[in-house]
């Protein structure tokens, strides 16, 4: 199956808003193997929307089109569909009654111009909208699915799933695109490519075929294997046997076979292993915490975090002594450590994690340069201290001691 994802609305096409509806309906149609050959960003202009309607109808198996189906005259998705396809609009008094109500339930009188909302092409199906007013709608025409479907991106995606599910996976008939996403970190992209290099040849000449690409996206590297088959099972056990080719070239250095984040896999490690983890840190400002933290469920494992600035803040809160400042400075291995144990032994948490560097632009020196930063991960078995000089500018610095301080504790916790 191949796609056109058409997303409508002048606020799209000026500096401040962007359209992520498209990346969320392309990571759905890839998973049913439909491959996205065109994505339109269009304003609220009919003729616009039109010439794209005209192209697209009779050439590719599905147009998932977004926004433009609110009540006011700038949302003329409905409009221009009608006018491509040379049908009536009948107002569906289901749809009023529905919205009228919606409105009621809050205490409010609907507006005339919702109506609007309720004037459906000829033909077309209604698929409900169980966040919002507008309803969206399906139409066939040549070959052609037309799936309209409300802009903002919460009343979309359920929508998008329910489409998924009962209209375009049933016509999908299993064949098309696969994808697995491998994550790395603790490598250059270009060191991986290489190592990987020898492998991508022979799997693209393999009965199933499959094509690696590799992303190099802030402090970690995806490796995106993509293969071509009749039957999602096919698919399926070609991938699989790449993933673990790739296992055994590349070793742990890979992180997640499945796209999932790094937090959550220190996270599931930490609950199997039943060990709780505090962090004490400096230049990254509480990133690690808050991360560690984005992952349900979290406070199975997760005791504390102490966002430790100033020196004065590691001596009161992490008992780091004043002379191991003085005599290694604030951004040093010693100090690290003594984050990692003050704030472990403060909590009564098995892991005490420690992160201090420097984030820039300023207060970098010869001998210690931004970008420069010390971590420290001491678990009930081991401990360990590291100096990293990481690139790039204040965020990358932040995400990347994030980002090394959980791949040194998941690499411990492996070996542990
Ligand atoms: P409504 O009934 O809420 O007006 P609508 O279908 O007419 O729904 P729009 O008015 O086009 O939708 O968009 C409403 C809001 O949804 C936009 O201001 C924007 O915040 C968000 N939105 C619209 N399209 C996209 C998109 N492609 N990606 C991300 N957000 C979007």
């Amino acid at each position: 199956m191949k796609a056109w994802i058409v997303a409508v609305g002048s606020e799209l096409l000026t500096p401040f808003r962007v359209d992520t509806n498209s990346l969320a309906i392309t990571e759905r149609l890839n998973a049913i193997g439909c491959e996205v050959r065109r994505k339109v960003v269009v304003g609220d202009d009919v003729s616009e929307l039109v010439t794209i309607f005209e192209r697209g109808i009779g050439h590719v198996d599905v147009m998932v089109c977004t926004g433009g189906l609110g009540p006011t005259e700038d949302d003329i998705t409905r409009d221009a569909v009608a006018r491509v396809l040379k049908v009536p609009m009948d107002l569906d008094q289901g749809i009023v009654d529905g919205i009228r109500q919606r409105f009621e339930r809050r205490g409010l009188t609907m507006p005339e111009i919702n109506r609007r909302q309720g004037m459906v092409p000829r033909g077309a199906t209604i698929l409900e909208n169980p966040r919002g007013t507008a309803p969206g709608l399906w139409i066939e025409r040549q070959g052609t699915g037309i799936a309209l479907l409300p802009g903002p991106p919460r009343e979309m995606t359920p929508m998008l799933e329910a489409l998924i599910a009962e209209r375009l996976l049933p016509r999908s008939g299993g064949a098309g695109l696969f994808r697995r996403v491998l994550k790395i970190t603790g490598r250059s992209e270009s060191d991986v490519d290489a190592r990987a290099q020898p492998l991508y040849g022979k799997w693209l000449t393999a009965p199933i075929p499959i094509a690696a690409t590799i992303l190099a996206v802030m402090g970690q590297i995806e490796l995106h294997l993509t293969a071509s088959a009749a039957t999602r099972k096919e698919a399926e056990t070609a991938l699989e046997s790449a993933v673990r080719e790739l296992q055994d070239l590349l070793g742990p250095i890979i992180y997640s076979i499945d796209g999932r984040a790094l937090e959550a896999v220190i996270g599931e490690l930490l609950r199997s292993k039943r060990l709780t983890v505090s962090v004490a840190e400096s230049c990254s400002g509480g990133l690690l915490a808050s991360r560690i933290t984005d992952v349900p469920g979290s406070s199975d494992y997760f005791d504390r975090g102490a966002v430790c600035y100033s020196n004065r803040a590691k001596e009161e809160w992490l008992g780091v002594p004043s002379e191991l400042i003085a005599s290694h400075g604030a951004v040093s291995e010693p100090v690290a450590s003594a984050m990692a144990e003050g704030i472990a032994d403060r909590a009564g948490s098995a892991i005490g994690i420690g992160i201090t560097g420097i984030a820039g632009p300023g207060g970098g020196t010869p001998e210690k340069p931004v970008g420069t930063v010390a971590i420290a991960v001491r678990t009930p078995t081991a401990k360990q201290v590291r100096t990293f000089q990481f690139l790039g500018a204040r965020d990358m610095v932040k995400f990347q001691s994030a980002q090394a301080a959980m791949n040194m504790l998941r690499l411990m916790l492996l070996d542990a």
